[in-house]
């Protein structure tokens, strides 16, 4: 059985757990270590049970929490080569860099990274998979492209991001240049565009669902869901949004 939590979710920290079979594997973490050791043991995870960290990409929401964490819990930090060379703060016992399409396993679980589209040096994201069951994580990026789209076929869990709704963005207090910079081709993606995703895919195999990286300023749960709603339709029961405080309970994936 594979299971998934969040920590939190959106602008202020990110972190995703992944378990199978006694592996944990956090992938991003956005928040202080005391904040973070909180959140772990809330999820009843002790964090130098952790059997690595990986890395999205260097914003703060995303790398801030990982290199103390890392040092304090000797927890082995996973990144892309161009991720490390953007980290102000790489000094931790065990790195392990790679191009974002190299493939790897850490317990039993295989590791497929994907490159996506946003503003950082080598962003990438993640499929996790262990056996036939398949977990997808997708934040942090402007559009999505085809070769993203292939990556996400098929999912049994998918941690998709809507950051914002456009409307709310262009009426709302960001200067002009950030909202260019959020609603752009390396920023974040719209609910809009996050339910355009789902609407290619049969989604026969999906158990959960869950909107991520929702913005507290330019977006509302209920935004996001309706519009995944007007794609996928009411049908699915494993829909939810993460939230920033209390991120996600445990999810199981069978
Ligand atoms: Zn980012
Ligand atoms: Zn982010």
């Amino acid at each position: 059985m594979m299971r998934f939590a969040m920590l939190g979710s959106g602008s202020k920290g990110n972190a995703t757990l992944i378990e199978h079979d006694g592996t944990r594997i956090l992938v991003d973490c956005g928040f202080q270590l005391r904040e973070t050791e909180a959140r772990l043991l809330r999820l009843g995870v002790e964090p130098a049970s952790l059997a690595a960290i990986l890395v999205t990409h260097e914003h703060g929401d995303h790398l801030g929490g990982v290199g103390r964490l890392a040092r304090k819990h000797r927890v082995p930090v996973y990144m892309t080569y161009g991720t490390h060379r953007a980290w102000k703060d790489p000094d931790v016992p065990h790195l392990i860099r790679f191009s974002p399409h190299q493939r790897f396993e850490i317990g039993g679980l295989a590791i497929e990274p994907y490159p996506v589209p946003h503003d950082a040096g080598e962003p990438c994201q993640y499929v996790l998979r262990a056996g036939a069951r398949k977990i997808g994580i997708l934040s942090d990026a402007g559009h999505i492209s085809s070769h993203m789209r292939e990556m996400l076929a098929d999912c049994d869990a998918l941690t998709l991001e809507c950051n914002h709704d456009p409307q709310l963005l262009r009426d709302g207090p960001y200067h002009a240049s950030l909202k260019l910079r959020v609603g752009g081709d390396r920023g974040h993606l719209s609910n809009a565009q996050a339910a355009g995703l789902l609407g290619g895919y049969a989604l026969a195999r999906l158990q959960h669902l869950v909107l991520t990286h929702l913005s507290e300023v330019n977006n509302r749960p209920e935004l996001a869901l309706a519009a995944v709603r007007a794609v996928i339709g009411d049908e699915l029961p494993g829909l939810r949004c993460a939230d920033q405080e209390l991120g996600l309970d445990w999810c199981e994936v069978v």
